[in-house]
């Protein structure tokens, strides 16, 4: 081993460090005993108990009487986004924000929780899994957007984030995405930060994989300088290892999240959006996001305006 290698190996540890630490915060929470809390994870005793509306028929939406001849809802989500869309690697079980947000939807259509199943789909294939009906919705830090309405439908939304930057706990060079020039940024592929990144910061290196966490990985092992993604989610991450990794200056966007339903189901739109406002009449809403999303440290805004767009 050469000297230059040599003194280079601390640092290395450091990276190692941080590598082993997340992995050993996974292990943790599949080796909890089975219905006990992950690490930091949402407060499963504090979840609301949505009422399952057993009468309820939607006979005018074809994804609604597919599922209710098939007995169960399949809905779309993420796996790796802490707080908001987490699947237990023991358990198999999902968790978070946007999967209370899809059961309490799921309860209001007729479906009991142990009736709705969860498929994670990665950004950038939303929209065909909704347009092949692979899943009946997708709920999963979904940005409503004009592009994407000519794809797919939007209930909601029920909460607005805004695109955020993640780096290193000891990064000092960067506090905004002003300072993102010549640097490694890495965000999701098919995703509305990726995209920002490309159209207005164009002299930042971006680098894209199917998911956060792989960008969040190549962070702590130096592959990259900044993951850039919404606020919501980087929280999430940097909750989990608050000594490696911070979330810097403020929301330089606006992601207002829908639930993504096939562009001509309007019934099945338009029933998910009265879900969505009786969850929050009924303080469901609250109660989800404060056992869940509420855990990374940001207090319960109020619920956004429905937007019940026109059939078109
Ligand atoms: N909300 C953004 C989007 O829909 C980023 C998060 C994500 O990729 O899910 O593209």
């Amino acid at each position: 081993m050469t000297y230059a290698t040599r003194i280079r190996r601390p640092r290395h540890a450091t990276r190692l460090t941080a590598l082993g630490l997340l992995l050993l915060l996974a292990l943790a929470a599949a080796c909890g005993k089975e219905g006990s809390p992950p690490v930091k994870g949402p407060r499963a005793d504090q979840l609301p108990d949505y009422r399952v509306d057993t009468g309820f028929r939607l006979p005018e939406s074809p994804t609604w009487r597919r599922a209710k001849s098939r007995g169960s809802l399949v809905v779309g989500a993420k796996e790796d986004q802490p707080y908001l869309g987490e699947k237990d690697p023991a358990g198999g079980g999902y968790t978070g924000f946007d999967i209370e947000i899809a059961k309490m939807v799921g309860a209001y259509l007729g479906f009991a929780e142990n009736r709705v199943r969860f498929t994670t789909i990665a950004s950038a294939n939303r929209e065909t899994a909704l347009q092949n009906g692979q899943i009946d919705y997708y709920v999963g830090t979904y940005t409503i957007n004009d592009n994407r309405k000519r794809l797919v439908g939007f209930a909601g939304p029920y909460y607005i984030a805004g695109q955020g930057l993640l780096v290193r706990a000891d990064e000092e060079g960067i506090e905004g995405p002003q300072d993102l020039d010549g640097k490694r940024v890495c965000s999701a592929a098919g995703s509305t930060p990726y995209q920002r990144m490309q159209e207005e910061y164009p002299k930042a290196v971006l680098v894209s994989y199917d998911t956060y966490s792989i960008c969040v990985d190549n962070l702590l092992t130096y592959q990259v300088d900044a993951v850039t993604t919404d606020d919501a989610i980087l929280l999430g991450y940097a909750a989990k290892v608050p000594d490696e990794l911070k979330v810097v200056g403020k929301p330089f966007s606006e992601e207002p999240y829908g639930i993504g339903v096939l562009r001509s189901d309007n019934a099945l739109r338009l029933a998910i959006d009265d879900a969505l406002q009786e969850g929050e009449r009924k303080g469901y809403w609250k109660a989800a996001y404060d056992a869940t999303l509420g855990l990374s440290g940001v207090p319960a805004p109020k619920p956004p305006a429905i937007d019940r767009y026109p059939a078109g």
